[in-house]
């Protein structure tokens, strides 16, 4: 059974006390998770060891990564390793959020090299992909996303993939508050999951976790949620008001 999960993407902000108490606010709520759902919270790099330490605790709650480097090790001055990740006890990784696509050139071919350091490193990548409003409004979003599927994914086996979860974050939507359609959701995940089970068969497919990210809030994210093939959700906004994502991770079905 694939898994629902409630991923919070903090990006580059709040200070560390800031961080501290949102999550204290969040685990007060004491939201008993299922066996099949997760609550992962991508916080900034300086944060991991405190935001891992605090979520030990509770049952499917953890600490996430927003990015690591395509290299194992060495001179790359200000990045950090799937190695060093690991080392701390992080299990979740974003990988190829779009805005480190845009602003840091991340190519689909780098996403591949630093899943596959993830993977080896026993990190679950969070893949993002998405198309921008252009192609959006072309009708081509479809081969769009495909293509970088198959560029960052396909050369994976079947046990690597399914350690993979995979958020569709169309560019548009994001940090927007243009929220895609449950439609336009539904589509595109069902599409993702057709090319996947096209490569890997329909019980690989079945397995894998797609989430939505998007302008994913409060009173959204029931809806979004509710769609077949949307397993819960990749939220940066609503992810820093303590209130609103304890609504969105009780929103996961
Ligand atoms: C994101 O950061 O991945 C995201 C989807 O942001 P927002 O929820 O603010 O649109």
């Amino acid at each position: 059974m694939r898994k629902q999960i409630a991923a919070a993407n903090w990006k580059m902000n709040l200070t560390y006390q800031q961080g501290e108490q949102l999550l204290q606010e969040i685990l007060d709520a004491k939201i008993h998770l299922k066996e099949d759902q997760r609550a992962v919270f991508a916080v900034p790099a300086p944060y991991l060891t405190m935001a891992g330490q605090k979520l030990a605790g509770s049952k499917n709650y953890f600490a996430s990564a927003q990015n690591c480097y395509n290299k194992k090790s060495g001179a790359y001055t200000g990045e950090t390793a799937a190695e060093m990740l690991k080392s701390i006890g992080i299990e979740f990784c974003v990988v190829g959020h779009s805005e480190r696509r845009e602003y840091f050139n991340e190519s689909n071919q780098m996403l591949f090299e630093k899943m596959q350091l993830c993977l080896e490193n026993e990190i679950a990548p969070i893949f993002c992909c998405g198309e921008p409003l252009s192609i959006r409004e072309a009708g081509t979003q479809n081969s769009y996303v495909e293509t970088q599927l198959k560029e960052s994914l396909f050369d994976f086996n079947e046990a690597q993939l399914q350690k993979i979860v995979i958020a569709y974050e169309p560019i548009w939507a994001i940090g927007t508050g243009k929220t895609a359609s449950t439609e336009q959701a539904q589509e595109m995940h069902a599409h993702i999951r057709a090319v996947l089970a096209k490569q890997y068969g329909n019980t690989v497919a079945e397995n894998i976790s797609i989430l939505y990210g998007g302008s994913v809030k409060a009173n959204n994210a029931k809806e979004l949620f509710s769609c077949l093939d949307v397993d819960g959700g990749l939220v940066g906004g609503a992810s820093l008001v303590a209130k609103d994502f304890i609504t969105i991770i009780q929103s996961l079905k």
